[in-house]
């Protein structure tokens, strides 16, 4: 089997703004796995949280891992054996991905499929990051007008306080009442416990499916007290890694955010979606600075999750790769071998 990187810039069409800082742009690490003449396609979206905070470095985890070729047998068991060399979970996503989008090709069969999984029925949500209400005047018409999007995840937990965060979410109700959306917030980690409270009794009021992530990842004793007479389902997102960190959290949480970058791609978020089935939590996937191929491979899983969060293609200018099509509002699969992602020819 012989493997192959490249590392490519990605510019955003719109810089993404969230409680932690702003993104308009980064370099990630494209995986090929070359096999029996087909060729599997990964892709890792660094970040410091997830490991590896460059492509560089994700690469030259995975090369270390890789270097006598004896650690590559079967999906699952090399998984197994990456997480216990301490690859970065964001640099075993692209080896993984592409190892089971080379399985799907040699079996014919669209990745999907091959899982036994349904074709995605739910829409994706776009996500508008933090901004001013002036931007979002702005932004909302081009986002809701343009692309059929039936539902908004508005990014909350601004440093300028929940005053801020109020008026940005006025902002989008004002164009709720136009557009038939569903509202859902991320405030990644923004908000203390007091305020935390507030917010979800304010936004429970005013058309707000769910919340991810009011508190700091690190502050998960305070969930229980959040959770209490919640007014809005609780999901966690930052402090949910790895299937392993479901248990302790369970009972103080509605459901969970897996990402493909945090818990090291298609194997890890299998292990996802059965432990939250087990412990009755609802399941939603969300994504990084990802291109086509890493979307293609999450909507691969994505027909068995409650929420989908499949967007950070439709950002790209330009994603240079395909695989990934909207198609009314869905990020659907493609009816081809494989999870479908490729670079565009
Ligand atoms: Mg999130």
């Amino acid at each position: 089997m012989q493997v192959d990187y490249k590392i490519r810039y990605l510019k955003k069409l719109f810089p993404l703004r969230i409680s932690r800082g702003v993104r308009d742009g980064q370099h990630n690490l494209f995986v090929s796995v070359r096999d029996g003449g087909h060729t599997g396609w990964g892709e890792t979206s660094p970040g410091a949280s997830e490991g590896a905070e460059t492509a560089e470095e994700a690469q030259s985890q995975l090369e270390a891992f890789l270097k006598d070729g004896t650690n590559l047998q079967s999906v699952f068991e090399t998984y197994d054996a990456a997480l216990e060399a301490k690859v970065a979970p964001c640099a075993l996503a692209a080896l993984d991905m592409a190892l089971w989008d080379l399985l799907a090709k040699k079996a014919d069969m669209p990745l999907y499929r091959l899982l036994g999984f349904p074709k995605p029925s739910k829409p994706t949500s776009i996500t508008l990051g933090i901004m001013s209400p002036e931007e979002a005047r702005g932004r909302l018409p081009l986002i809701l007008e343009n692309m059929h999007i039936k539902t908004l995840k508005v990014k909350l937990g601004s440093n300028d306080g929940i005053e801020a965060d109020k008026a940005l979410y006025e902002e989008v109700l004002a164009y709720h009442k136009k557009y038939p959306i569903s509202i859902r917030v991320d405030a990644n980690g923004g908000w203390n416990l007091e305020e935390a409270h507030h917010m979800m009794k304010w936004l429970a009021e005013r058309h707000c499916e769910y919340v991810e992530q009011p508190l700091k990842e690190g502050l998960e004793n305070e969930l229980p007290f959040l959770h209490k007479n919640r007014p809005l389902p609780i999901f966690v997102d930052e402090s949910c890694r790895f299937a392993t960190d479901i248990p302790k959290w369970a009972h103080s949480v509605d459901g969970v955010n897996m990402k493909l970058m945090k818990c090291g791609g298609i194997t890890g978020a299998l292990r996802i979606i059965a432990t939250a089935n087990a412990f009755g939590l609802k399941t939603m996937i969300g994504c990084m600075g990802e291109t086509s191929i890493s979307i293609a491979a999450g909507a691969a899983v994505s027909g068995m999750l409650d929420h989908i969060d499949l967007d950070s293609h439709l950002n790209l200018n330009p994603d240079p790769c395909i695989g990934a099509p909207l198609v009314n509002g869905i990020t659907m699969p493609q009816e081809v071998p494989g999870h479908g992602g490729g670079f565009k020819k």
